[in-house]
């Protein structure tokens, strides 16, 4: 079943080690079908150079059971069925270790916008996730991960704001689909960078209000005129 949408997330976890986002196997797209009853996603620990299509998981959103696939899925699927669940646009999910953002993320700090790189893919600052409680950590540990991250965003703001870092762990991203979700995750490590470097340079630094929300509605929206129609 949902051959096309396999291929399509196997390209995408390809995506990942291609663009310098993930060190071993530490990082995993999935993405759900039209009807998102399904969700697709990479087997937990499979090196991407050995990965095949096939070799993709599909799991039934609302229960979270395996329904083809030989292998067990990424031990962070609770966390995208709860992203997909609670967040009902979003159509890919990304969870990288990659660098920059997961420094911030180890640092416990939100990512502010201090230019346009950022404004242009998000409308607001990327938020960090609270600490998991002990208890939070012993049972259910990747679905409760999930939950800190829905827990940060007011309603619909995960709709402006197509990313977040997990504190002490590292970023998710989403988005249209399953490279809609890579991109994002792409421009967010380059982002992380960026402000890393500013912040160093002028700890003050920001972005006016004004211009970023400029940025961010030339983009998206139904302002948008950025790009071709
Ligand atoms: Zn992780």
């Amino acid at each position: 079943m949902l051959e096309a949408l396999k291929s399509e997330v196997w390209q995408a976890n390809l995506a990942l080690p291609k663009h310098g986002l993930v060190t071993l196997t530490w990082g995993n797209v999935s993405a759900v079908d039209a009807t998102r009853e399904w969700m697709v996603i990479k087997p937990s620990g499979v090196a991407y150079e050995e990965l095949k299509p096939e070799d993709m998981v599909v799991l039934r959103i609302s229960d979270g059971v395996v329904v083809e696939g030989s292998l067990r899925p990424s031990s962070d699927t609770p966390a995208h069925l709860v992203l997909y669940r609670a967040f009902g646009e979003i159509k890919g999910v990304v969870h990288t270790h990659s660098t920059w953002a997961t420094i911030w993320a180890q640092a416990g700090q939100a990512i502010p916008v201090m230019g346009t790189t950022h404004a242009d893919f998000a409308g607001g600052p990327i938020p960090c996730t609270r600490d998991l409680r002990r208890e939070e950590v012993q049972e259910a540990f990747e679905a409760n991960t999930g939950k800190t991250i829905v827990e940060t965003f007011a309603a619909g703001e995960y709709k402006v704001v197509p990313a977040v870092l997990v504190r002490g762990h590292g970023p998710f991203c989403w988005g249209s689909g399953a490279m809609g979700a890579v991109h994002h995750a792409i421009m967010l490590e380059e982002v992380a960078k960026m402000a890393y470097y500013t912040q160093m340079l002028n700890p003050k630094a920001k972005l006016n209000p004004h211009v970023a929300g400029r940025h961010f509605s030339r983009k998206h929206g139904p302002q948008a005129y950025y790009g071709q129609t």
